[in-house]
């Protein structure tokens, strides 16, 4: 096959950067077999964002009066299905469903069915925890969901109503989870996102919800992906403090990373309870240099990083009869440009990127 090198279009505001890839007479004359970047990571996990709304407002990600995307702009589910096939043909073994909240996407149960049927080794989703029935959750790991990840980022009701300007309760979360490890959508990760100031005097009492619930608790450090652009250096708990507030009241023993490429490093508690601790140092200690993940957003576009300033639009190639290779050409493109890492390292750090919400976490 045959494709062109980018052409670059910018944006009206100067960021992001959307690089469009046309097939043409010119460019590589090779199919690619894998997605692998510059600096020699290979892609193997796949962040798929299924839709860019969502029912809550967190302060940290969205917010109250975020513009969604409009319906034409999304990729339907046809061409989600589509490009995970060519990303499968291309090494991705795992995807994880993300948005904004894909548990409001209308056909979930049928395109995790379709990923399953696509040939997708592990199939992962993360949620806010406030959509989906017990019984929606079974019907979703019948269908080939293998794992859910569930976000709650505090056991206060006023603080919860605070951080996700939402209606929905703290209890309501709590029982997602339970229903989560009860279908066996396991091991059941709770994303906590770690705010001085906000949260972080609920370390110890989020910490313990991995030793009631028996599941991973992962506390991740705040990034400065907002859309109000708040983020900064000083509401930033660091994973060592973290670790070392906890340690405090539960004694930790380090079992390192699940996998090498796995965003955190992992404790289990030294009493033997069950349940497990990550710690996630996007900020203070990146892991990019083992990062095998790509995303893709809603409406097509391809981020190499989260922090990714360029995008790569695949929806005119899936829209334009654009071939099978034509699609691989592109991705393997927009992996080969995938930058270093992050490198959040200043005090003014200013996120120019899409918030979380519109990149899918
Ligand atoms: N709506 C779902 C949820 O909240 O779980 C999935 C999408 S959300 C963007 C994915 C993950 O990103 C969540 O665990 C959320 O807590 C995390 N997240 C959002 N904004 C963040 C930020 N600024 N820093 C760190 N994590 C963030
Ligand atoms: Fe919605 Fe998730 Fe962002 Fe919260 S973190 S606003 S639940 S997308
Ligand atoms: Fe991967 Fe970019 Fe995140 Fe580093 S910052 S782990 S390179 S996505």
């Amino acid at each position: 096959m045959t494709y062109s090198l980018p052409v670059v279009v910018e944006s009206a505001n100067a960021a992001p950067v959307v690089r469009t890839l046309t097939p043409s007479a010119g460019g590589l004359k090779q199919s690619p077999t894998t997605l692998v970047d510059s600096y020699g990571r290979t892609i193997r996990d796949l962040r798929l964002s299924l839709t860019d709304r969502c029912n809550f407002r967190c302060v940290y990600c969205m917010d109250p009066d975020v513009r969604f995307m409009r319906k034409v702009e999304l990729l339907t589910d046809t061409e989600m299905l589509r490009l995970v096939k060519v990303c499968v043909g291309l090494g991705v073994r795992r995807v994880r469903l993300t948005g904004g909240e894909p548990t409001l996407h209308p056909t979930l149960t049928a395109l995790i069915r379709d990923l399953r049927d696509a040939g997708v080794e592990d199939i992962a989703m993360t949620t806010n925890g406030s959509v989906a029935t017990r019984e929606e959750l079974r019907a979703l790991k019948n269908s080939g969901l293998d794992r859910l990840s569930v976000s709650i980022d505090t056991l206060r009701e006023d603080r919860f109503t605070q951080i996700t300007r939402s209606s929905t309760g703290v209890a309501r979360v709590l029982q997602t989870i339970a229903d989560a490890r009860d279908v066996g959508l396991t091991p059941v990760k709770v994303n906590v996102v770690v705010m001085r100031g906000f949260n972080d005097d609920e370390l110890v009492d989020l910490a313990g919800l991995a030793r009631e619930y028996g599941v991973d608790v992962r506390l991740i450090e705040y990034m400065p992906l907002d859309s109000g652009k708040r983020w900064t250096m000083e509401k930033v708990v660091t994973a060592d403090e973290m670790v070392e507030r906890i340690s405090a009241e539960h004694e930790l023993a380090p079992i390192g990373r699940e996998r090498k490429q796995s965003p955190a490093t992992g404790y289990t508690f030294a009493d033997g309870k069950p349940g497990r601790i990550g710690v996630i140092a996007s900020v203070s200690k990146p892991f990019c240099g083992a990062c095998s993940r790509l995303r893709v957003t809603a409406d097509g576009k391809v981020m190499p990083c989260l922090f990714s300033r360029d995008e790569w639009d695949l929806r005119p190639l899936l829209r334009s009869g654009a071939s099978d290779d034509a699609i691989a050409g592109a991705l393997a493109e927009a992996t080969w440009s995938k930058q270093a890492g992050g490198q959040i390292t200043t005090t003014d750090y200013s996120a120019e990127s899409r918030p979380m919400s519109a990149i899918g976490g």
